[in-house]
């Protein structure tokens, strides 16, 4: 029996066959973190994971939503308490989503404030050109005092990189990444302790099609090649990191 495969970002709910796809990763064993982009979204991601081992659900406020969406804030907090996974929030400082980074300033330093206030929450963050705002947010609320963040598809500095290790941040690695000298040499600074896999689909492709939780696998590939391990060896670190996040 191998170890389970760990998607800790992907959007289920943006495939048409959403439900399907819950079944599958259940079936796999797949244990798979599925972002919410609105807070909308949540309770239909709750109601249709609830029980599930492999499956959880994470409430959302999509940084690149913010400008039509930062009123939902309120509605977020409202499902916050039956939330123990947070996500998709963060910071987007790229040219298309740039005009509303004041206003995801303000979006994401009340989530974070609000997780911190909270505890026992993990939350998965988005960080394009941004990383070193997400951080200074991350350290001024405390939020890793009382729990635990994974930083998806990091793209900051290298010492943007140090700072995020220094303060305890996890890390979601999805294939794109490394696929480029630049990802590669980031991904090597990073402890083997801290890392974590996604496909970030459907946003990310395979052979054309969105992934799916199950093509993690390559990936997963990806890292044992790059620490000289076995798949295997490769899979048990990074479900042992998994647990490592979601125990205690
Ligand atoms: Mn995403």
């Amino acid at each position: 029996m191998n170890t389970s495969l760990v998607d800790y970002h992907c959007h289920l709910d943006l495939y048409p066959d959403f439900e399907s796809l819950i079944t599958e990763c259940e079936k796999k064993g797949i244990y798979t973190l599925t972002m919410t982009t609105t807070p909308k979204a949540w309770r239909k991601n709750a109601v249709l994971t609830k029980g599930l081992k492999f499956v959880r659900p994470a409430l959302g406020l999509h940084p690149q939503l913010v400008e039509q969406r930062a009123n939902e804030i309120s509605l977020w907090e409202e499902y916050l308490p039956d939330a123990k996974f947070v996500g998709e929030v963060g910071l987007d400082a790229g040219p298309k989503f740039y005009k509303s980074f004041e206003s995801q300033l303000t979006v994401f330093n009340h989530i974070v404030q609000n997780c911190s206030f909270a505890g026992n929450k993990v939350l998965s963050i988005h960080s394009v050109r941004a990383a070193n705002h997400v951080l200074k947010i991350v350290e001024k609320h405390k939020l890793l005092n009382n729990n635990r963040a994974v930083l998806h598809w990091f793209s900051g500095n290298q010492s943007e990189l140090k700072k995020a290790i220094s303060i305890g941040c996890f890390f979601s690695i999805n294939h794109t990444m490394l696929s480029s000298e630049k990802g590669i040499e980031l991904f090597k600074t990073i402890p083997r302790n801290l890392i974590l896999t996604e496909t970030d689909g459907p946003f990310l492709l395979r052979d054309g099609k969105p992934q799916k939780p199950l093509d993690v696998i390559i990936c997963v590939e990806k890292i044992a090649s790059i620490w000289r391990l076995s798949i295997e060896e490769t899979r048990w670190v990074i479900f042992n990191n998994f647990r490592s996040i979601e125990t205690d």
